[in-house]
């Protein structure tokens, strides 16, 4: 093959490459197509890493084997975390994604340096790329380290006065650091400066956030990192890398909207208004309440004898790994010509789709899945809102109480069916670290319980009584 040849097959593959990212977006959007959305996905990437390390500029295959087999050590392991930690894990690969853009992006400039051959537009190039990226690297380590509740990575916002102005003068001593870079190329010491206040920059930039507000911010970083890994595709003048990155950076920009828009917060908000805070007067101020609890027999009666069902799933089913029993909940119930169908919020669980991933593994008819906006209209006239394992997205407080740090965040009206019973273990609070008053109001029944138990027992109460 000549190398005419050899570079065509390279382009064509990347072109190639592209297309799959591009199907593996769209099929991704549906429950139906997932699974070949991310076949295609890696088949895709596959394709571009194989190309890439034909490309004449590869010299030295053994570093990038050694790369790969490291990689491989680390990523085989991650991907084989629990489902309920796929939030963290994604944190960590955006941390890994960005640090490896910044490192490549550190080593051409200082061989630009040592060949005097680095110009203006590559440097500003050059600094953007590196800034987004380190400051994606702290960024995501410390949202990783929020989510997997680490000890020493204190869980609440860090919020202190004047706040927002210290995080602007941190980044935009970065960006006059990129400027100045810009301007004179060759001023190595100024780099490093540049590096280190992007990497504090990061950190800055997570730690007020807390509470429910960590899947929009984790989106956003998965946003970084693809614009940060865009950059240096013009950097490398890597077309593949060009639209991999933007298309990575732009589908995690408008998945934050959308997590943005579920919740009713604005992205400054998110940003600056250190949401998830646990307000103590909401918390602290606990007069004597009372609340109904019964068992899986009464549970049971009360399903058997209903016409219309909303279940309602949330991070509580995913933990107690539940969803197979409640697709055979749902088959009896069925069964019985009751009309079961799921209310799945936006943010239910931890991480976009967690829940329609789990109700998928266990085979529930996707028709009966219904987002919080076409499900909210038909509770009122819904004779049971079966919680299992919700509990912030259900909270009414989120409607009424204006001082409630979920105060506007639209929510499944669970309240509004005739019959409300709630699955989950105790009245802790969920993951925002607030009281639900849902759970004391006349129409709620508690059911205690972890949630595969009690839906299991409902279920040898339900098949039982058939017999
Ligand atoms: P949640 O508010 O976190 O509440 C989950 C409830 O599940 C807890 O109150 C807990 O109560 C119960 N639970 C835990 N283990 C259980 C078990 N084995 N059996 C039964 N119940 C169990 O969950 P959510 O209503 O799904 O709301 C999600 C929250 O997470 C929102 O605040 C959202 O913003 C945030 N978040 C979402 C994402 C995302 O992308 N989806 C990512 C990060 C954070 P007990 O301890 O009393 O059992």
């Amino acid at each position: 093959m000549t190398p005419e040849q050899l570079t065509q097959l390279i382009d064509f593959s990347y072109i190639a490459a592209v297309v799959g990212f591009i199907l593996s977006l769209k099929w991704l959007s549906s429950p139906v197509t997932a699974m070949r959305g991310v076949l295609i996905g890696e088949i895709a990437s596959g394709v571009a890493v194989v190309a890439t390390l034909f490309d004449t500029r590869v010299t030295e295959h053994k570093w990038v084997i050694i790369a790969l087999i490291i990689g491989a050590g680390i990523g085989v392991p991650l991907g084989l975390v629990k489902m309920t930690a796929v939030p963290q894990r994604t944190a960590l690969s955006h941390a890994f994604g960005a640090l490896s853009a910044a490192l490549i992006g550190i080593a051409e400039y200082y061989v630009g340096v040592g060949n005097h051959s680095i110009t203006r537009f590559q440097m500003a190039e050059i600094g953007l790329e590196v800034v987004i990226g380190s400051l994606t690297v702290t960024g995501s380590l410390i949202a990783a380290g929020k989510l997997q509740e680490l000890k020493w990575i204190p869980q609440r916002p860090i919020v202190y006065k004047g706040q927002n102005y210290v995080s602007l003068t941190v980044l935009g001593a970065a960006v006059l650091l990129i400027i100045a870079l810009t301007v004179h190329p060759y001023s190595p010491y100024l780099f490093p400066i540049m590096v280190v206040v992007a990497l504090i920059f990061g950190i800055m930039l997570v730690t007020p956030i807390g509470g429910a507000d960590m899947p929009t911010v984790i989106s956003l970083l998965n946003s970084y990192a693809g614009f940060s890994a865009a950059l240096l595709g013009f950097v490398l003048q890597s077309k593949v890398l060009v639209v991999s990155g933007a298309l990575d950076g732009a589908s995690g920009f408008i998945l934050s909207v959308i997590m943005c828009k579920a919740m009713n917060r604005s992205f400054t908000n998110v940003l600056f208004g250190a949401f998830g805070q646990v307000q103590v007067s909401a918390v602290g101020a606990k007069e004597e309440r009372v609340v109904k609890s019964a068992n899986p027999e009464d549970a049971a009666s009360i399903l058997a004898a209903a016409n219309k069902v909303v279940v309602i799933p949330g991070y509580g089913m995913a933990v107690a790994q539940a969803q197979h029993k409640i697709r055979e909940l749902y088959d009896i119930l069925t069964k019985k010509g009751i009309d079961v169908r799921f209310g799945i919020h936006p943010v239910a669980g931890r991480m976009p789709g967690h829940m329609n991933v789990l109700l998928a593994e266990a085979d529930i008819p996707y028709d009966k899945l219904m987002e919080m906006d076409a499900i909210n209209g038909d509770l009122p006239q819904t004779d049971v809102a079966l919680i299992i394992g919700a509990n912030d997205v259900t909270n009414p407080a989120a409607r009424s109480d204006k001082g409630s740090p979920i105060y506007g965040m639209p929510i499944i009206d669970a309240d509004k069916a005739r019959t409300v019973m709630v699955i989950k273990r105790s009245l802790a609070v969920g993951f925002a670290g607030i009281d639900n008053p849902l759970f004391y109001l006349p129409n709620t029944l508690m059911l205690f319980g972890d949630a595969k138990k009690f839906v299991t027992e409902i279920v040898q109460s339900l098949s039982s009584a058939n017999h």
